[in-house]
Parts: structure tokens; C-alpha cells; sequence
């Protein structure tokens, strides 16, 4: 099979996957085979090629968004044919604390898809099958890819903030994970306000229904009940941090972060302002909101690109070069 394959980590610049045909993975005892049909792009993936985020396999195939079709290791709940989706939660334990406490998104001893074991850019993958999600059949797989991280990370992200129906939420960074997060905030009735680089995801954020839409680190005009930093960028969260009213929660969605600059505590911490982060998902977070994704039929933005082009996927979400998200169609 034909896969893009990180053989050691470098600067996406220098286009360090390298497109090879390889032998098809065969299903071991408790896995599906997948034939993929989608697999999107994260944020994350870039912190893994350019080795932000320690390498786990001298041989990687990365890429955690996957929609897939089972070909292999059928079981009697994942016929032949079923359309699933695969996330970054490969797979726990499902002993430790954690795992036993429904807190699996923190287990001690997790699988990543595509970082600890290889995942979706590829045209085939092998998975869990208590770790994959069916998907509805008219859900087109280019459209459901975007939504197993992006998506149920950005939703995991409300949870964690703690966003509540009509409430006024901020949103810093308008990636592939706000701009699903902000389509479940409006059909919670909440008052979205936007900060982001680059003009045409601020008029992304407006045609999407942001009650305000300013500049990166701009400050909303009212108090926020909530905020969600979504850029990889401490100076954010100390803007978020800065919007919130008494009592308010920042989550930091970013698997990486460069440092959190100084702030001033009694100002801008004190009166029970909390900062949060958000580590990955449970799979009740992906079943809840893949319900409610079809339930008010969630559609992102895409921009495809084929196997070959994966080096030229990486940059363009590198540096914010497309709307929505980038998703690879083998
Ligand atoms: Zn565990
Ligand atoms: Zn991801």
C-alpha cells in the first residue's frame, strides 16, 4: 500500500514524509482492518513530524482523523463494509484509576493513533474495535474526518470550560477545531466572540455567526463566561484570561504550548478565575458529539489534498493558509 511515512522528525518545511509503498498492515487478534477513505490533518500532527512532542517509533505513520471502511477482522458489531471513525485515543488500558473513574482521556497508559502507532495517511490502518466510532452512512467521509479531533477535541474543550446555553464564549485561534466549536455554541444559543489572525478566518468566523470578531490578542467588548484559546500561543490564554469575568474558566485546547507569559494574578486570576486544560477525549465525548453532529448536520470547511501532497498539507496548517481543515484523500 502507498502511506506517508515519518521516519525521523524534521521541519515541515524541508518535507520530511517520505510517500512509499509498504506492506498492507494485517489484522492482528482484537483488530479491524480499515481500507481509509479520509484522514484530516491535526494541529497536533505538526507537533509530532517536527518533533515538538518526544518520537515514540523510529517509523511513523501519522494522522489520527480516520475514516475508514472495515475490510478486515470483521466482527459481529463492525460487519464488513461499516464505515467507523478513528481518533487520537487509539486505546487504554482500561485498568488504571483513570480508566476506572471515567477519566479514560487521562489514562496512564493510552495508545495515540498515528503517534504511538501509525495511523491514517495511508490507504490502509488497523484499529481497536471498542475504539471506533460507526459513522452514519450519509455522512460523506471527506466531511466526517474533520470532526474525530478537531471536532471532539473542540467539544471536549466547551465541556471543559464548562459553557452553558446563552452564555457569552470566547474563541482565540479560528482553526479546523473553532470553527466546529463555534457551529455547537450557536446551536446552544451562546454569544460568540472571535479573536484570530488572518483576515479571511475572521470572515469565516462572522459568515458563521460570531456576535464579534477581532484581531489575534484583541479583547472582546463585554466579559466572557468562558473562553477556549485555541491558538498554540501562551500570550492567548492571558488575553482569554483577561476577557473573563469573576468566576470565569479559560480552557487551553493545544497539546503544546510555547510559554505562558507573566500576568498579574490579583488582577486577572484572583476572584476564582480558573485556567484549564484539555487532554485529549473520552469516547463518550466522540459519541456525544458525533450525535449532535449529524443531529444538526455539522458540515466543515475542507480542503483536500491527495497521499502525494501530504508534505504540502502539513504547512498549510502550519501557517493558517486554508479556512477550516486539510484532509487527505488516499
Ligand atoms: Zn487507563
Ligand atoms: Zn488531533
Amino acid at each position: 500500500m502507498k502511506a506517508a511515512v515519518l521516519a525521523s522528525p524534521g521541519k515541515i518545511a524541508d518535507r520530511p514524509l517520505h510517500i512509499e509503498e509498504i506492506p498492507q498492515p494485517k489484522p492482528e487478534a482484537g483488530q479491524v482492518l480499515l481500507r481509509v477513505l479520509a484522514c484530516g490533518v491535526c494541529r497536533t500532527d505538526l507537533h509530532i513530524v517536527e518533533g515538538e512532542l518526544p518520537s515514540l517509533r523510529s517509523r511513523l505513520i501519522p494522522g489520527h482523523q480516520i475514516v475508514g471502511e472495515v475490510v478486515g477482522g470483521a466482527t459481529a458489531e463492525l460487519p464488513n463494509g461499516t464505515r467507523v471513525g478513528v481518533s487520537w485515543i487509539g486505546g487504554t488500558d482500561g485498568s488504571c484509576w483513570y480508566c476506572r473513574n471515567n477519566f479514560e482521556n487521562l489514562c496512564d497508559a493510552p495508545t495515540f493513533t498515528g503517534y504511538s502507532v501509525n495511523g491514517g495517511y495511508a490507504e490502509y490502518a488497523v484499529a481497536r474495535p471498542d475504539f471506533v466510532f460507526p459513522l452514519p452512512a450519509a455522512l460523506d467521509p471527506l466531511y466526517a474526518a474533520p470532526l474525530l479531533c478537531a471536532g471532539i477535541i473542540g467539544f471536549r474543550s466547551l465541556r471543559v470550560a464548562g459553557a452553558e446555553p446563552g452564555e457569552k464564549v470566547g474563541l482565540f485561534g479560528f482553526g479546523a477545531s473553532a470553527h466546529l466549536a463555534i457551529e455547537v455554541l450557536r446551536h446552544w444559543g451562546c454569544d460568540v466572540y472571535v479573536s484570530t489572525r488572518g483576515a479571511s478566518h475572521r470572515r469565516l468566523a462572522e459568515s458563521l455567526g460570531a456576535a464579534w470578531v477581532g484581531s489575534e490578542l484583541e479583547k472582546p467588548p463585554v466579559e466572557l463566561d468562558r473562553a477556549i484559546t485555541f491558538a498554540p500561543s501562551g500570550a492567548a490564554v492571558v488575553a482569554a484570561l483577561s476577557s473573563l469575568r469573576k468566576g470565569g474558566v479559560v480552557a487551553i485546547n493545544a497539546i503544546h504550548l510555547d510559554r505562558i507569559p507573566e500576568f498579574d494574578y490579583d488582577r486577572l486570576l484572583w476572584g476564582e478565575r480558573q485556567i484549564r486544560s484539555v487532554a485529549n477525549m473520552t469516547r463518550a465525548d466522540a459519541r456525544d458529539f458525533l450525535s449532535l453532529a449529524a443531529a444538526i448536520r455539522l458540515r466543515p470547511q475542507v480542503t483536500t489534498f491527495a497521499l502525494d501532497q501530504a508534505n504540502e498539507a502539513l504547512p498549510a496548517v502550519k501557517n493558517d493558509a486554508i479556512d477550516g481543515a486539510a484532509v487527505i484523500v488516499p
